[in-house]
């Protein structure tokens, strides 16, 4: 199919109808959820997912003979299998199910982290990180003497590039970047970052907390080592992530949490350890959530990511387009849509972040005021907060004029 076919069918009104949660009206105005980088919403199919597990198949997996453990067994493991083909892993004995993308992230600085990094090691970042992308790292940091070293953004919310050739060396042993800021709404040359990275012997960690949900995200392609992500970001339930990691490497790490399922023998002073993926589900894990999560990459796969980035695409233009035409409204990260998804924070002069924010809520528009866990990024950008809108596949083009519309009365009303 073209896209441009692909592009007739995406019918943003009848995938409005699978979101129940869309319909209602908030201070006496038709919600227009526009924080989706927060967390997104969950068609009708995820929760229909949910329920019937409890209603028809509830039961611990991997443990249970009888008829209902098996069938949830069944189903979870159906479900890592599907989160395998969705990115494109070699094998779901890759996928790694967590609480969420901080969790995946510090499952990586904990296990590979601490076998592996000395003092003197570097660990790579990116000024943009999220504080989930950092503080495991300044713990690990703390924990074995491997010091951090970060690159740089340009006035457009770029990576600076040539940062990443000063400052990777043969002491880098790992780098950790964003794929798509959550505050810049900046892409990031992930394959290409990868390729510094693999030609110094450093690993590649993909933060993807941002892209999965957006974009066709294929970890052959990238040729990355790790990536991470949550499902509440992606159409999923909250309580369920993914680590994705290159079956070699999570074979040779140590386990991150102890306890049951997690082993293969036990007596009173040593265990062994079982194979990956269970060596790192210690206990019960989020049985219901990550079916649900199977449920939503079924969705999004129907749909097709390439048709959703292009619909996000679209809506990005134009809300730029909009947004920037607001005197006194100033745009933090690429104003056009080259390598860029639909993240936009701004500030408005004269008017406190979060008062821009409760002001758009009076009007049904729902979207983000403070830092959104990048606080080093905006003291770099001088400023303390900004408001964000964020779009995804259930947006329209007139939730983005009524965003625009709100903002300049605003903008009057302070002026
Ligand atoms: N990384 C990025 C870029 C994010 O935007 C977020 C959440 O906003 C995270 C990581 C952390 O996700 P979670 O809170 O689901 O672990």
């Amino acid at each position: 199919m073209t896209t441009q076919a692909a592009l007739s069918l995406f019918d943003v009104l009848s995938i409005r109808r699978d979101f129940p949660i869309l319909h209602q009206e908030i201070n006496g105005k038709p919600l227009a959820f526009l924080d989706s980088a927060a967390s997104s919403q969950k068609p009708r199919q995820v929760i229909d997912c949910l329920e019937d597990y409890y209603r028809r198949y509830n039961a611990n997996v991997h443990r249970g003979v009888y008829k209902l453990s098996e069938q949830a067994t069944f189903a979870y493991e159906r479900a890592r299998g599907k989160v395998a083909r969705f990115v494109n892993a070699r094998s779901p004995k890759e996928v790694i199910f967590t609480r969420n993308a901080t969790e995946s992230i510090n499952l990586v600085a904990r296990s590979w982290g601490d076998a592996n990094l000395r003092e003197g090691d570097r660990i790579l970042l990116s000024v943009m990180e999220h504080h989930a992308n950092l503080i495991p790292w300044q713990m690990l940091a703390q924990r074995t003497g491997a010091q951090l070293d970060f690159v740089r953004v340009d006035g457009e919310g770029r990576l600076v590039m040539e940062d990443v050739d000063r400052l990777l060396t043969e002491k880098t042993r790992l780098v950790a970047i964003t794929h798509q800021s959550n505050v810049l709404g900046t892409i990031n040359p992930i394959q290409e970052l990868a390729l510094r990275a693999h030609s110094f012997g450093a690993l590649m960690l993909v933060d993807a907390a941002q892209s999965v949900p957006h974009m066709p995200v294929d970890v052959q392609t990238l040729d990355v080592d790790f990536l991470a992500f949550s499902g509440h970001k992606m159409c999923a339930p909250t309580g369920i992530g993914v680590l994705w990691g290159r079956r070699s490497l999570l074979e040779a790490m140590p386990p991150f949490l102890g306890g049951g399922s997690m082993i293969k023998t036990v007596d009173l002073h040593t265990a062994t350890y079982a194979d990956v993926p269970a060596r790192f589900e210690a206990g019960t894990p989020a049985i219901a959530e990550a079916i649900a999560l199977g449920e939503a990459v079924d969705y999004l796969q129907r749909l097709g990511l390439a048709t959703i980035y292009q619909h996000e695409h679209e809506l990005t233009a134009y809300a730029l387009e909009r947004l920037s035409a607001i005197e006194g409204l100033t745009i933090y990260g690429p104003k056009t849509t080259e390598m860029r998804g639909g993240s936009i924070s701004f500030t408005l002069d004269m008017v406190h972040p979060h008062d821009i924010a409760a002001l758009l809520d009076s009007d049904g528009v729902a979207v983000r005021a403070g830092h959104h866990c990048c606080q080093p990024l905006h003291t770099l950008l001088d400023v303390p907060a900004t408001t964000r809108a964020s779009f995804y596949l259930y947006n329209t083009q007139e939730e983005i004029d009524r965003l625009a519309i709100g903002l300049e009365r605003t903008q009057k009303l302070f002026a």
